[in-house]
């Protein structure tokens, strides 16, 4: 089991919390600097990216629990 992590942009407010707790997976998006984006989320442990998900200030980052060799709508999930 892994997690992906999935940023709602429409929940975001900026506050860059994710990016100062996980600077090697969470950055700045070009262009856009007022929103995050993945960088590379598999340089932190799982349990880093739960803290930063619990610690956004608007329930932006999403965890979402899948098995790493097949989705779970490809098991009929
Ligand atoms: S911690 Fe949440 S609100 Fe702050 S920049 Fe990251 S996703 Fe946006």
């Amino acid at each position: 089991m892994a997690v992906r992590v999935v940023i709602d942009r429409r929940r975001c407010i900026g506050a860059g919390t994710c990016i100062v707790t996980a600077p090697s997976a969470f950055r700045w998006r070009q262009g856009d600097f007022v929103k995050p984006e993945l960088a590379d989320e598999s340089t932190v442990d799982e349990d880093v990216l739960r803290e930063v998900a619990a610690a956004c200030p608007t329930q932006a980052i999403v965890l979402e629990d899948f098995i790493e060799s097949m989705e779970a709508s490809e098991l009929g999930a």
